[in-house]
């Protein structure tokens, strides 16, 4: 359902999908997965839970009934999109993402943020829906991210998220668990290459959290604070790592000063 949220980059959740399952590195410790299994436990075990926990994490679910949530919301927000899950999981069809779309295209006065570990599957459906629609799809409100834990993964999700089109695109810089190299080349034409930040227009940056946390070394946020000065692309500061400040992670005056920063992207 959608929701009031505790995430200091957003307003509110929706998630018209539930389930997902894990890619990479970073979603060893996934919060999603750890409190559904939970729930379905719960379930399992006769407690009042909702329907939705009946089925294992991995199972993908596509709830009809949620995708006219925001259009209820009266109030202009930022919507974090699929909180718990990824949209472009290869478990929701093309069909069903066109109906999530068809929903941010009705609600001009919100702003969509969505966040994918999977924007090889973002690029491919902006492709669908253009060649479907016979122009490029409204992105007018959208703001499309991919996550990136370590630079295996810059290096493998950057060039889809690059190539694709966005009002603004994101870079979700958590749970950050290595060195970040942002300012290289990259693209899919050879000849034509692009660094990073210069399609990018945001850069979010967290430790992990958790009880398992891994560490987060301060130099390669400070690396990724350099690199956003020098691009002049806003930087913002979520988190430090529960592994090394287990008290005082999320607040904002124990960061080191020049970490103290929380920029939004010019729109
Ligand atoms: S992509 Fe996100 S929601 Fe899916 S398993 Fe990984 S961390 Fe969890």
């Amino acid at each position: 359902m959608g929701s009031k949220t505790g995430i200091s980059w957003t307003d509110s959740t929706w998630n018209p999908i539930t389930g997902c399952s894990k890619i990479s590195a970073g979603c060893k410790n996934c919060y999603a997965k750890q409190l559904h299994d939970k729930r379905y436990k719960a379930y399992h075990a006769d407690k009042a839970m909702p329907e939705q926990y009946s089925t294992p994490f991995e199972v993908i679910r596509l709830h009809n009934n949620r995708l006219q949530i925001p259009i209820h919301w009266k109030k202009p927000r930022k919507i974090f999109v699929c909180s718990t899950s990824d949209l472009f999981h290869e478990g929701v069809s093309f069909y069903f993402i066109e109906k999530v779309w068809d929903t941010m295209f009705d609600c001009p006065e919100h702003t969509f943020q969505i966040l994918t570990k999977r924007p090889d599957r973002m690029l491919e459906f902006a492709n669908w829906m253009a060649d479907k629609r016979n122009r490029n799809i409204d992105y007018h409100n959208v703001w499309l991210g991919t996550s990136i834990e370590n630079q295996e993964q810059a290096d493998k999700r950057i060039p889809s998220l690059l190539a694709t089109p966005a009002q603004i695109r994101f870079i979700s810089a958590e749970p950050l668990i290595g060195e970040l190299n942002l300012s290289k080349p990259y693209g899919f034409d050879k000849p034509i290459q692009t660094q990073a930040m210069e399609g990018i227009s945001w850069v979010i940056v967290g430790g992990e959290s958790g009880k398992a946390a891994r560490s987060m070394n301060m130099e390669w946020a400070w690396s990724i604070r350099h690199q956003c000065k020098a691009f002049g692309v806003p930087f913002f500061m979520k988190q430090l790592s529960q592994a090394n400040y287990p008290h005082t992670f999320r607040d904002i005056n124990s960061f080191p000063i020049d970490l103290q920063v929380r920029e939004h992207p010019n729109v």
